[in-house]
């Protein structure tokens, strides 16, 4: 079973910031800002491409962050919200996964 389906069985501790029937939201474990947050789906799914084949799947993740975002006033500083596809993109984590960023500048291009 993969790390984040072990998070949302509970067998992994998690820092949890927000959890409804399908989304899950969690403290990165390794931060690279000062608000590292990870929305993922409760069902798993690789990446983000299967996850837009779930109905109703990416609404209710954007949903999510949005009730977060709306909660923590996030859009004051400024919101990164980002997902790597594939291991040449980054994509460390096999199971689909949005990153929250927040709380310093954010550089662009990223590397
Ligand atoms: P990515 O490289 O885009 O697949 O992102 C995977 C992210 O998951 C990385 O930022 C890791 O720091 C994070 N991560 C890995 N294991 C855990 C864990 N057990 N709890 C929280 N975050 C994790």
């Amino acid at each position: 079973m993969c790390i984040f389906c072990r998070i949302v069985k509970g067998e992994i501790p998690a820092e949890k910031v927000y959890e409804d029937d399908q989304i899950l939201g969690f403290k990165d474990v390794n931060p690279v800002a000062p608000l590292h947050l990870l929305f993922i789906p409760k069902k798993h799914v690789v990446n983000v491409f299967d996850a837009s084949e779930e109905p109703g799947l990416m609404e209710s993740l954007f949903s999510a962050i949005r009730k977060y975002r709306d909660q923590e006033e996030l859009e004051v500083e400024g919101v990164r919200v980002v997902t790597n596809a594939g291991e040449s993109a980054g994509q460390s984590v096999f199971h689909f996964h949005v990153h929250v960023l927040s709380g310093r500048r954010l550089h662009w291009p990223p590397g």
